[in-house]
Formats: structure tokens, C-alpha cells, sequence
């Protein structure tokens, strides 16, 4: 069945340039890279940047929208530098254990956010020190981080400082150790146990996520933990990037960016439906 048109196609190009006026660079280039029409009805890309002058970060946005599809290699939007496709599973991580022989190699131990490279898994965890004989687990919730940094929204104050609109937040799953006393944590490693009575539905075929760690008390021993899934209130996600392939890269953030220039353009539309009612009721 075909899909119907998406509202946005249908606005007649001088209203689709005034839009273009409320949107910064990268957000019109990625608009342009979703549809034909969008591509012909806004201003080419010298033309857009002789009018605004470029953030870093729109920059690096633009950068890797025009990037030819490169299917070995991605770029991770924290540290910014490009790797190996490998790179970007947390099985790579030295905080996460390879997976065992039982599960498939592509097994995740931990999720990782797309275009997030295994050497920031350490940001997606945190350790909180209860009191004595208090909390003393590992729970796992979902939380928003800054696109621009790699900061976790609740955690610490974003000191990226930047009010850019390339950047946003996109939802990650977080892991925090609650830990109330000194010996134990001294060094941890996230590992599934496979086969190991699966408690999570969605847990279930990975096996259970459990942390092992290493502890002081005179001599060194580890300990293993279960890791808690802690219910979340659910955060509505923007449509994930899957892949780095230009097209579906382009894609995802243009549905991204799409659903906002909609709610632009619903705004913009009510506007002028107003001043049209209002011009009417003036007695010429
Ligand atoms: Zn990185
Ligand atoms: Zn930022
Ligand atoms: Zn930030
Ligand atoms: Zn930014």
C-alpha cells in the first residue's frame, strides 16, 4: 500500500524556504538528503553557508551526513574519531567480558547507544556510596545522555556548554553500583551468564547481566553480582540510528529533525490561520 504523503511535502516551496529560515544548516542538509522535494525546495549548501556561519558541531553534523557510506568504519559522536565497525560493541570494552562460547559473538553485553564507541562504556555507569549497612547492589535504568559530550542528564551538570541544536540527547540504558562499604569494587567486569535462568524478557536469550568484581580485605578475591533492571518511567525515543550508511544515517536523523520541522510548521501554519481569521474580521 502506498504511504500517504507526509504533510511537509505538501507545503508549497515559498512556505517550505521560510522554514528553512527557523532551522539551522545541518538540519536543512539532512532534510534535503530525506526526499527529493525537500532536496529541490531548499537552498543548496553554498548558498546555505554563505548566509550562516557554521558551529563546530554542525559542522561535524554536515561532515558526517555528506561522508561517503563507508560499511567498515564509524564515526563515534563522543570522542568524534572514526574506528572499525567492531569498535562500536561493548563486547570490546575492557569493562565488559568477551562473550562465552554458549552465546553468539554478537552477543552485547551492555547497550550501547548507535555511533558510541566501546572505550566510553565507563560513562554509562556510575558507583553511588551509601551508608553503612545501606543499598549496596547494581541496578540498571534507562536515562537520557547529551549528544555532545557523552553526559548522562541527572548525573552531572552537562559542561558542554554548548546550545547548539545539532547535538540533542538520545535515550541509554545506565548501570549504577550502589556501594556501601570500602572493600569491594576495587575493578569491575559486566559478563552474561548464559542459560542461567533468565529473569528479563528481553534479557532472556542474552543471558543474565551480572558484574564481577574485584575486592580488597587484606587479600584479593571477587565477588559476582546480579545486575537489577529497575523499572523506568518510559522516555520516548527519537528514531535510533541503525546503520552508517548514508542514506539511513541521513534518514534517522532526518525523522529526527522532521518531527520537529512539523511541529515548527503546525506553529507556523496556526500563525498564519490566525492573522487570515483576524484579517478577515478588520473592516476594510
Ligand atoms: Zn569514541
Ligand atoms: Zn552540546
Ligand atoms: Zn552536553
Ligand atoms: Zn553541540
Amino acid at each position: 500500500m502506498p504511504q500517504p504523503k507526509p504533510p511537509l511535502l505538501k507545503l508549497p516551496p515559498e512556505l517550505l524556504l521560510e522554514v528553512a529560515r527557523y532551522i539551522p544548516t545541518d538540519a536543512i542538509i539532512s532534510l534535503k538528503l530525506t526526499h527529493r522535494t525537500l532536496n529541490t525546495a531548499f537552498p543548496s549548501l553554498p548558498l546555505l553557508l554563505q548566509k550562516q556561519p557554521l558551529s563546530e558541531c554542525s559542522r561535524f553534523a554536515i561532515e558526517r551526513l555528506l561522508c561517503p557510506p563507508d560499511p567498515d568504519t564509524k564515526r563515534c559522536f563522543v570522542c568524534r574519531k572514526r574506528y572499525p565497525a567492531y569498535m562500536f560493541s561493548s563486547t570490546k570494552s575492557p569493562v565488559c567480558a568477551p562473550p562465552s562460547h554458549r552465546s553468539t559473538p554478537s552477543t552485547e553485553i551492555v547497550d550501547l547507544p548507535s555511533f558510541f564507541c566501546a572505550w566510553h562504556v565507563g560513562r554509562l555507569v556510575r558507583i553511588v556510596r551509601t551508608e553503612s549497612g545501606g543499598r549496596n547492589e547494581w541496578v540498571s535504568d534507562v536515562k537520557r545522555m547529551c549528544v555532545h559530550l557523552g553526559c548522562i542528564q541527572g548525573w552531572e551538570k552537562c559542561g558542554c556548554g554548548c546550545e547548539c541544536e545539532s547535538c540533542g540527547v538520545v535515550v541509554v540504558r545506565t548501570y549504577t553500583r550502589y556501594l556501601n562499604n570500602e572493600r569491594e569494587c576495587k575493578g569491575f567486569t559486566f559478563w552474561r551468564k548464559v542459560g542461567g535462568g533468565a529473569r528479563e524478557g528481553i534479557e532472556g536469550s542474552r543471558g543474565e547481566l551480572r558484574v564481577r568484581e574485584e575486592c580488597v580485605d587484606g587479600v584479593r578475591s571477587t565477588l559476582d553480582f546480579p545486575v537489577r533492571y529497575e523499572r523506568t518511567v518510559k522516555i520516548v525515543e527519537s528514531k535510533p540510528l541503525r546503520d552508517n550508511t548514508r542514506s539511513v544515517d541521513a534518514v534517522s536523523i532526518g525523522w529526527w529533525l522532521f518531527s520537529s520541522v512539523c511541529g515548527l510548521v503546525a506553529i507556523m501554519l496556526a500563525e498564519i490561520r490566525s492573522l487570515w481569521k483576524l484579517a478577515r474580521e478588520i473592516p476594510i
